[in-house]
């Protein structure tokens, strides 16, 4: 494992720990389960950090994810108060600049999860399609959910969410969300390599967009590398995504779908990648996200 991965697991962990923990730290159990009966227990709301990974409070301050906030505001048909609304653009500023999907490589726990599925599948032998489904349905699939949620009146994908699901299971014994993950481990063991965090998931959508303004970013040392692809194997969102850098059209990764994982840089064995800040203009600027993806019969 490389060192940016590891580095990366362990904040993925500690973003698990740090939601489970107040209502630990509150009396509660794991999973909800508390010795006691219900009037001992304290509620975990009072603490400085309280919630899931779609809707907290720190602080005092609700943050929720731009998706969600999206999906009130359809269900409610409302602008949300202002409160709400400052804490939803915070969420939006910090990804926005640093880089959407950083959101999906660092803090998701269903990405966790996708990349054991896929190491346990590889290490099993289990061969599906690297790609079956193109990477921008999952801006459709968010641009669905806004408008069903405006229909039925409440958030919906809030309701089925797998990124709740595994802190608020963990640390409540909620599992609204559980069927989802259930799906989603069983589709990326039989039909294809990571297609809900690549294809699927609409708050994955939503930060694939903002994603096209990071300021952090894999950059190319054109001169270092021996094209042995080794990158775009890798490569956690799209082996495509790296088509530009690797043919010489750019010099850093540019799509939205970029995660900031670093799975690349750590596989390079050339050492011609690496992370850096602000987004140069290049030739091919915008072409990363709106290329048709060419089917990809890979597996590995
Ligand atoms: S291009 Fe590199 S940093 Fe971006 S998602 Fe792919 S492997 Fe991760
Ligand atoms: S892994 Fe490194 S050397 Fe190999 S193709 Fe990618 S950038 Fe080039």
């Amino acid at each position: 494992m490389g060192k940016i991965t590891v580095v990366r697991r362990v904040v993925q962990v500690a973003m698990l720990v740090l939601f489970c923990l107040p209502p630990l730290l509150a009396g509660w159990g794991l999973a909800g389960l508390f010795a006691g009966g219900d009037g001992e227990v304290a509620t975990p709301a009072e603490g400085v950090l309280f919630g899931s990974l779609s809707s907290s409070s720190v602080a005092g301050i609700t943050l929720l994810d731009p998706l969600a906030t999206l999906e009130a505001m359809a269900a409610s048909r409302s602008l949300l108060t202002a409160s709400v609304l400052v804490g939803a653009l915070l969420v939006v500023l910090v990804y926005g600049l640093v880089r959407g999907r950083a959101f999906c490589a660092w803090v998701c726990p269903v990405n966790l999860i996708g990349e054991g599925v896929d190491a346990v599948r590889r290490r099993v032998g289990i061969a599906v399609p690297e790609r079956t489904v193109d990477r921008r349905a999952k801006i459709a699939v968010a641009a669905a959910v806004v408008a069903a949620s405006a229909l039925v009146g409440f958030p919906v994908f809030e309701a089925v969410s797998p990124i709740g699901a595994v802190n608020k299971g963990l640390a409540f014994g909620g599992f609204a969300g559980a069927g989802t993950l259930v799906a989603i481990v069983i589709a990326e063991l039989l039909v294809s390599r990571r297609v809900w965090c690549r294809a699927l998931c609409p708050l994955g959508g939503v930060f694939q967009v903002l994603g096209r303004v990071g300021q952090v970013n894999v950059a190319i040392d054109h001169d270092a590398c021996i094209h042995c692809d080794k990158c775009a194997e890798a490569c956690l969102a799209d082996p495509a995504i790296l088509t530009p850098v690797l043919a010489g059209e750019d010099t850093i990764v540019r799509a939205g779908d970029c995660m900031a994982c670093g799975a690349c840089v750590d596989a390079c064995p050339a050492a011609a990648l690496r992370f850096r800040l602000g987004r140069p203009r290049g030739a091919s600027r915008g072409k990363a996200d709106s290329a048709p993806v060419a089917a990809c019969p890979s597996s590995r």
